[in-house]
């Protein structure tokens, strides 16, 4: 196999440069000096792709009432100790439109997974409204689980455009370790084919440092983000939450800080033009989290937009910062932070994956 040298400049130069053994092998840094080149790899592509640029996205998490039974999760159903509550429509409507009113390129209304006709409408109210000030150029993400290709399809005719959906893990098998019996990868697989074949922008993802996962598990996950052609990637470390069946497992936070990071880079230098999100739980792990992760190849941020009243009952891990904060403090920590890396803000551009408009262009073609 080349050097580890070589594998990076091969990477950086095309993508989907690389086998399946030398993404391996771009995951497995042997020291920090090897860990600061790929991610020094990862930010050349970066900057080629998406310039020294930051994407907002104003995330308001609507509720936390949740159906299933994630064993990772804070907000699993059989989690009694927590407080639920559902953000009446007209205020999530007025969180989004602070984001918008402070040009934020488009706002993200993420829950607990609930099915169900009375809040497939409550939500495609809440688009509509949101579409009816924000416009074309404010785009609308959700990120409410599993749900009927009818439901998706509802959400997609009120104006929602994109849609995360972490597949979690890209191996069936761990996935059937993390979660009860009747929780299906195949499902969520289906469910992320069927956003795409409704014409959402698709973003999945999958946690990192998983126990049992391997650096084989994390290559595959790259592939799947290939494979099925996802725009947008969110990845973070997973941290135990002490509420849940996965609560006593014990993780290194430095460990699980350098994963993360290597996973940004890994696969912003495999697949070039997707947008990668710097993740909250980065964050969790060290304040300075997120910006390394934009030094190593991320170019997306999702600002928490929620009443800080609210924020304290929406604990996936443990240890989630900004719980305090008001929507303000956040938006001025931010700039500051993002100032700080030498990047700026894309102020009220909707950002829009390059892989996406690269793969639309190339339909319309005659
Ligand atoms: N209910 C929706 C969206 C909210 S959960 C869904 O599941 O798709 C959003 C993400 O939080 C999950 O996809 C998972 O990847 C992440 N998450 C949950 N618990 C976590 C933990 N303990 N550590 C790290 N990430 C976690
Ligand atoms: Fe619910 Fe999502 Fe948490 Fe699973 S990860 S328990 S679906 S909120």
């Amino acid at each position: 196999m080349d050097s580890f040298d070589d594998l990076l400049s091969r990477a950086a130069a095309a993508p989907l440069a690389l086998s399946h053994e030398e993404l391996v092998r771009i995951l497995s840094p042997a020291d920090e000096a090897e860990r600061a080149a790929l991610h020094a790899a990862a930010y050349g592509v970066k900057l080629r792709v998406s310039g020294p640029r930051v994407f907002l996205r104003g995330l308001v998490e609507i509720g936390n009432v949740c159906a299933k039974n994630c064993f990772y999760c804070g907000l699993r159903r059989d989690n009694t100790a927590v407080h639920r509550y559902v953000i009446p429509e007209a205020d999530v409507v007025r969180m989004a439109r602070w984001a918008f009113e402070r040009r934020y390129g488009s706002v993200v209304l993420q829950s607990g997974e609930i099915e169900g006709a009375a809040h497939a409408e409550s939500v495609a109210r809440i688009v509509r409204a949101i579409r009816a000030f924000g416009g074309e150029d404010f785009a609308i993400v959700l990120s409410l689980g599993e749900q009927t290709e009818e439901v998706y399809r509802l959400w997609r005719e009120a104006g929602a455009v994109r849609y995360l959906l972490r597949i979690e893990t890209s191996s069936p098998s761990l996935y059937a370790t993390l979660h009860p019996a009747d929780h299906s990868w195949t499902r969520r697989r289906d469910c992320l084919r069927a956003l795409g074949r409704l014409g959402y922008q698709v973003g999945s993802g999958v946690m990192i440092g998983l126990p049992g996962q391997t650096a084989d598990d994390l290559a595959a996950d790259i592939e799947f983000f290939r494979d099925e052609n996802i725009h947008m990637i969110g990845m973070g470390p997973f941290l135990p939450h002490s509420q849940t069946p996965l609560g006593a497992v014990c993780v290194d936070p430095a460990r699980q800080l350098a994963l993360g990071l290597d996973m940004v880079a890994a696969t912003r230098l495999f697949l070039h033009d997707r947008n990668l999100a710097a993740t909250t739980v980065l964050q969790s792990l060290a304040p300075d989290g997120r910006e390394r992760a934009l030094k190593a190849g991320a170019n997306v941020v999702m600002p928490n937009v929620t009443d800080t009243a609210y924020r304290r009952d929406y604990r996936l891990y443990e240890n989630k910062p900004c719980l305090e904060e008001t929507s303000d403090q956040c938006r001025g920590c931010l700039e500051r932070r993002i100032a700080s890396i030498g990047e700026t803000i894309a102020w009220g551009e909707p950002g829009t994956s390059p892989h996406y408009l690269a793969k639309r262009a190339a339909a319309q073609r005659p």
